[in-house]
């Protein structure tokens, strides 16, 4: 385990290592929705998609808060939050549940190449019906010798054009309903495996999103993650780290997005004097900062939890919630403040607020995460 002061200096250096990342055409980047290849390559490089893995797969076997603390410092550098959403759902959704339920055989043959980034991973569960009640899923899987054949489509998949190995759920018995769902480990050049369409969203561009289609796709009974029945376990750990840490980075984002309003209601001058001495624009700066603050404890709760292996379901919950809502309104205050200069497309700071939104709702959106915490209430 890393004491405080060598958490900071991680956040530190990756900080340092942000400015390599060199994102000047980001508004283009952005606008042409195009993922930054050359910034993934550079990140899987430096060890950012392995930060919680193992030595023994190549990753920098950071403890959870540890990671965490990257993680800020990487929001904190980089801008392309599409960029920070394809290595979350890479990490998160693929890796993790990959590394708690692989066989030996499976780690050693995928996680490498997912840590250094020359893998692309996805999680495909949501399809056109089952967004929220995600287990009410269609995609079926069948035994046919030594192979599972997977019929259905799936929808919002992160990644999902450009990635090279994708953990998808099925249903390998309908009849038992949602005790049936099994992950299998699809590789895109598995016969039958096929990207729709490739999804245009409103923000988080830089991410590449699609509908995959699954037309009697042959896995191989060894690509079978976990056992026959047991996708809801995957499903459910897989969203536990994911909840928990999705939203790091945003916590780095909010935190840089605070100094920049600092600076400028410092600078910005009106009716002769610093706008931040107006107290309804201090009073949003005040605003940021709690919420900032209380963001963090919530997430670093989280990953001290975690550190002490214990489960955090609700802490999870709690976090997304918490942090996903606070960055959008963050987001609009950083807007608020700069003024019809936060309007234009120049500062970014629409970008950032695009991109904000989407937290509300991949991973489950806030009205589940209400009520995943109301559950564990007793509600
Ligand atoms: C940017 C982004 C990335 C994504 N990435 C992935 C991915 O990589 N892989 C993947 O499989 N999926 C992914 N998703 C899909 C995401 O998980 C779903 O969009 C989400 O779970 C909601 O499902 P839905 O869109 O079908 O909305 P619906 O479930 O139809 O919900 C519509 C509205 O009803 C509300 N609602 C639904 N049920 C309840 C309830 N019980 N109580 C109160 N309100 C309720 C919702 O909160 C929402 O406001 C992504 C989505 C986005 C936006």
């Amino acid at each position: 385990m890393f004491s405080l002061k060598e958490q900071i200096e991680i956040k530190n250096n990756v900080i340092q290592f942000t400015e390599k990342l060199l994102i000047e055409n980001l508004a283009e980047l952005d606008q042409q929705e195009k993922f930054n290849l050359e910034g993934w390559q550079k990140c899987g490089e430096w060890g950012i998609m392995g930060l919680p893995i193992p030595q023994e797969y190549g990753g920098r076997e950071l403890d959870p808060l540890t990671t965490i603390y990257a993680l800020e410092g990487l929001g904190y550098g980089c801008k392309d939050n599409g960029l920070l959403f394809s290595i979350a759902a890479h990490t998160w959704a693929c890796e993790i549940p990959l590394l708690t339920f692989g066989t030996l055989e499976q780690k050693f043959k995928y996680l490498p190449k997912l840590v250094k980034g020359e893998l692309i991973g996805a999680h495909a569960v949501t399809e056109s019906e089952a967004g929220s009640d995600v287990y009410s899923l269609q995609t079926t899987a069948q035994k046919k010798g030594d192979k599972y054949i997977l019929n259905g489509s799936k929808m919002f998949v992160t990644n999902g054009a450009i990635a090279n190995l994708i953990l998808v759920f099925a249903n390998i018995q309908p009849e038992r309903g949602k005790r049936g769902i099994t992950c299998f480990l699809v590789e895109k050049d598995f016969p039958g495996f096929l990207v729709r369409k490739k999804m245009s969203k409103m923000g988080l561009r830089t991410a590449q999103m699609a509908e995959i289609v699954l037309e009697n796709c042959e896995v191989p009974a060894a690509n079978l993650l976990g056992k026959e029945g047991a996708g809801m376990a995957v499903f459910s750990h897989s969203m536990e780290w994911e909840r928990g840490f999705i939203l790091a980075s945003a916590i780095g984002s909010m935190e840089r997005l605070l100094e920049q309003c600092v600076q400028y209601t410092k600078k910005r001058k009106q009716f002769q004097q610093p706008i931040g001495k107006f107290q309804l624009i201090s009073s949003k700066l005040v605003d940021m900062k709690m919420r900032l603050e209380t963001a963090r404890s919530l997430l670093h709760k989280f990953g001290w939890l975690k550190q002490q292996e214990k489960s955090a379901f609700m802490e999870a919950a709690m976090a997304k919630l918490y942090i996903s809502e606070s960055w959008v309104q963050s987001c609009l205050d950083a807007i608020q403040i700069h003024g019809g200069y936060g309007y234009l497309t120049e500062l970014g700071l629409e970008r950032e607020l695009r991109d904000a939104l989407g937290s509300r709702l991949y991973s489950g959106t806030s009205e589940i995460q209400y009520q995943i915490i109301a559950q564990f209430m007793g509600l």
